[in-house]
């Protein structure tokens, strides 16, 4: 009954993390159809509430829902609300719990920010890293991203659209990436001064570790980001796959380490010391991805790799323009895993960034 490793507070009732995963666990016991979906709805709908007030989730809940939310609202104590999961459910195991675990309720993120150091926040970062635009899967221009930046308070940015060889997004052909690049240089010819663009570009990891973009390629970006999307099968170990990703000349981020999706799909399995200590001997940043169904790597692993030595990017990837404010859970992240502000890289200047992207072992 836990999203996240820290003791529940119970003063007002059950966390809305912890309520969220009531409602979730009671549609995992229905059949596909209307109730479930409705349980569904309502466990994103507390997950992603700003307050713990309800009564929106409430409101917008059909009528046979409501009593049933209130009952599990009012639980005493994490007891009771097992019990009631139970008595509701009409018993079982609930089959999924695990790509569930350790991800941040919108509250958790807004107390983690409240009570961590004032270093690692969202206000604070002067780099806005991986966003995507229109050239992949995003909704609007490279420029108009940009503008939401600019608005935002960055310094700099990194956008980084898919490569080509995603088959879920329509990604950049090599002509693609070209254009962009143009687009990128006018962008800092006319507003360099106020944000500075760099360009990424986020290629997949495929099943053998290589990546599908051919190096020649990857020269024409600033900056690689390496990620898995497919073949995420938990039960085999990828510590292989993620290190001859990582030990590839030019690569520069690890994206999304895991590739886990909320209540979809675990994300990858490897022996992570191994992963983040090449990392850190080849100069890899590994990322903190905000993005609230994603928020990969969790606190435990970004705590690891803090340990290994490793150097951070805190991640919205936003695929809109109010996707941008998704650093605050990298940032909520970050605080809870304790990552040293010195070793996040956002928080420097976009000399400094760059100068850290020319560097590096090749
Ligand atoms: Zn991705
Ligand atoms: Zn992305």
């Amino acid at each position: 009954m836990k999203t996240g490793s820290e003791p529940t507070r119970w003063s007002r009732g059950p966390s809305n993390g912890a309520l969220a995963e009531a409602l979730f666990e009671l549609s995992e016991r229905e059949p596909p159809g209307e109730r479930r979906l409705a349980l569904l709805k309502a466990g994103y709908a507390v997950l992603d509430s700003p307050g713990r007030g309800r009564r929106g989730v409430l409101d917008s809940s059909p009528p046979w829902l409501r009593p049933l939310l209130h009952q599990l609202a009012t639980c005493p104590g994490p007891g009771a609300l097992e019990a009631a999961v139970m008595r509701l459910g009409g018993g079982g195991t609930p089959r999924r719990r695990g790509s569930r675990e350790r991800f941040l309720s919108r509250v958790e993120v807004d107390e983690a920010l409240a009570e961590g150091p004032e270093d690692v926040l969202p206000s604070r970062l002067r780099g806005a890293f991986h966003w995507h635009t229109q050239a992949s899967d995003g909704t609007v221009s490279l420029e108009a991203m940009a503008r939401a930046c600019l608005r935002r308070g960055a310094s700099w940015a990194v956008v980084a659209d898919h490569s080509r060889g995603l088959e879920v997004a329509s990604g950049l052909d090599r002509e693609g990436v070209a254009l962009q690049r143009q687009r990128v240089l006018a962008w800092n010819h006319a507003h360099g001064a106020d944000l500075r663009l760099f360009q990424g570009l986020e290629v997949e990891v495929l099943e053998d570790g290589t990546l599908d973009v051919p190096q020649p390629e990857r020269l024409e970006v600033d900056c690689v980001l390496a990620a898995v999307h497919r073949q995420l099968d938990p039960d085999r170990d990828q510590t292989e796959r993620l290190l001859r990703a990582v030990a590839t000349p030019g690569v520069k981020v690890l994206a999304h380490p895991r590739g886990r999706l909320f209540h979809h799909r675990p994300g990858l399995r490897a022996r992570w010391e191994r992963v983040f200590a090449t990392c850190a001997e080849r100069g890899v940043a590994v990322e903190v991805n905000g993005f609230p169904r994603r928020q990969d790597l969790d606190w435990d692993l970004a705590r690891l790799a803090a340990d290994s030595g490793c150097a951070f990017l805190l991640a919205s990837d936003a695929h809109a323009p109010r996707h941008l404010a998704f650093d605050a859970f990298a940032c909520a992240i970050a605080v809870r895993a304790a990552l040293p502000p010195s070793e996040v890289l956002n928080l420097r200047q976009a000399e400094d960034f760059a100068s850290w992207l020319a560097g590096g072992v090749e």
